[in-house]
């Protein structure tokens, strides 16, 4: 997979300015290669924008678990569930859906997370990393995350999941009612137990942290073009502004937009949006006089609730409904009454002022890894896209990988992530 580009002169093209592509582009730009990034909006305005800023480097476990599979597809119609797909999109989501399920046998759950383990266990060093780099090391901060669970039964069905992290070295600590409080006074009575993660980190302000790395690329030279990219060309040019723009590679890192590019080519990944939601109260007193200390995950509803620069933010839900349906206020509600059920003593906060609320678009393959590297038969043509639900987790050492890979050589774990690997079931051409 070693690319010799080095003899190649010209800029390399990046389509995105997400966290992804922000990540490749510096990661390039350190080692001395020129970049050029295409978007259409200002850095950090996609999924990148609104995420829970969580780096959870012990999330070994994909989505698609022997239990996890089928209980989330019983739930998708039902529009009060965590999951959900709008019953117009059904028939489009159907095939991700199908493959989803077929990686959900435990020998290929061990496949994926063998390949997690390699993506994660580098997240923390390689953030610590670019953030001394770009002056920004104020962003990180090592809370740990807790999770909540309603009773005993809840927690033991999550005990695959629980075991899993066991097995791949992921520290954890059980812990009573008062052990709870203790971490994070104001927990609800609905949560008796919980887990806490001692190793997983927080980002407190994601948006601004793609500022700050597109700060820090401009200065350092980089070209940002703020346009929508019309077409990919196999050699590495892109289509932008009516003109072509030539390159030694590019690399796409649309997020979940990424197909748009790649269907002209003839090359089919089965990328999906999951929509997610955030919810954010300008305050971040959780009840009276205590604050949100760290990241905290009802495991119940997969809802994060976290500490950020402006309030806490409750974060979470997957809609299945397209890149163009309209958000719907339902999530915000639900999301709202998740917050509400965690910390019942909440102040009440101004009702035309006290929120902001904001929608995403989760770039997500079915066996919950990222696609990174060249693609089949299209060797000037990178992949970086597909991060799902770890996206700012990995997107640094994405960045260290691609950099080495299309500078140096590949490294041996990048082989994982290909996009015609046995677990994506994809069709290439
Ligand atoms: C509610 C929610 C909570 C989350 N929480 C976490 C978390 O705690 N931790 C974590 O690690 N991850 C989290 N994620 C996931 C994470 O946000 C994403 O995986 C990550 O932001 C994806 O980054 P990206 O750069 O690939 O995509 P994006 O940020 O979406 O960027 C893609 C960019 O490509 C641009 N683009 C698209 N088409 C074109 C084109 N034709 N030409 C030029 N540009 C184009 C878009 O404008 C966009 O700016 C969360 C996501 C959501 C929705």
């Amino acid at each position: 997979m070693a690319h010799d580009t080095a003899a190649m002169p010209g800029p390399i093209n990046i389509v995105g300015a997400g966290i992804v592509g922000l990540s490749v582009a510096w990661a390039l730009i350190r080692r001395g290669r020129p970049v050029r990034i295409f978007d259409a909006q200002a850095p950090g305005m996609g999924a990148s924008f609104g995420n829970s800023g969580s780096l959870s480097s012990g999330s070994v476990v994909p989505l698609a678990t022997p239990g996890a599979a089928m209980s989330g597809l019983k739930m998708l119609l039902d529009s009060d569930a965590p999951l959900v797909v709008r019953r117009r999109y059904l028939l489009r989501a159907l095939p991700w859906l199908r493959q989803f399920v077929r990686v959900s046998d435990e020998a290929s759950v061990r496949q994926v997370a063998d390949s997690l383990l390699e993506i994660l266990a580098p997240t923390l060093p390689s953030w610590q990393r670019v953030l001394e780099e770009i002056g920004a090391t104020d962003l990180l901060h090592h809370t740990g995350q807790l999770h909540l669970y309603p009773s005993r039964l809840a927690l033991a069905k999550d005990d695959f999941a629980w075991r899993l992290r066991d097995d791949y070295g992921v520290r954890s600590e059980h812990l009573d009612r008062d052990a709870l409080l203790a971490r994070q006074p104001g927990i609800g009575e609905a949560y008796p137990l919980g887990v806490f993660l001692p190793q997983a980190a927080a980002i407190s302000d994601p948006h601004g942290l793609c500022v700050r790395l597109a700060q820090s690329l401009r200065a350092a030279g980089a070209e940002f073009v703020q346009a929508p990219v019309q077409a990919l060309q196999p050699d590495g040019a892109l289509q932008a502004q009516g003109r072509s723009w030539p390159a030694a590679s590019c690399v796409l890192a649309a997020g979940a937009w990424s197909m748009r590019l790649l269907e002209p080519l003839g090359v089919r990944v089965p990328l999906e949006t999951q929509r997610g939601y955030h919810v954010q109260r300008r305050s971040l007193e959780v009840a009276p006089g205590q604050v949100l200390r760290g990241p905290v995950v009802s495991a119940d509803s997969k809802v994060f609730i976290v500490p950020m620069r402006e309030g806490v933010r409750t974060g979470g839900t997957v809609e299945f409904a397209g890149l163009a349906a309209p958000e719907a206020p339902r999530r915000f509600a639900l999301l709202r009454s998740n917050f509400a059920r965690v910390f019942p003593q909440a102040p009440a906060l101004p009702a035309d002022d006290g929120e902001s609320t904001w929608m995403g678009h989760r770039p997500c393959l079915p066996d919950t890894l990222p696609v990174l590297g060249p693609l089949p038969g299209y060797p000037n043509v990178w992949a970086a896209f597909g991060h799902g639900h770890l996206g700012l987790t990995m997107s640094a050492v994405t960045g260290e990988w691609l950099a080495q890979a299309l500078c140096e050589s590949a490294p041996p774990a990048l082989a994982r992530f290909r996009a015609d690997r046995p677990t994506l079931g994809a069709r290439l051409r």
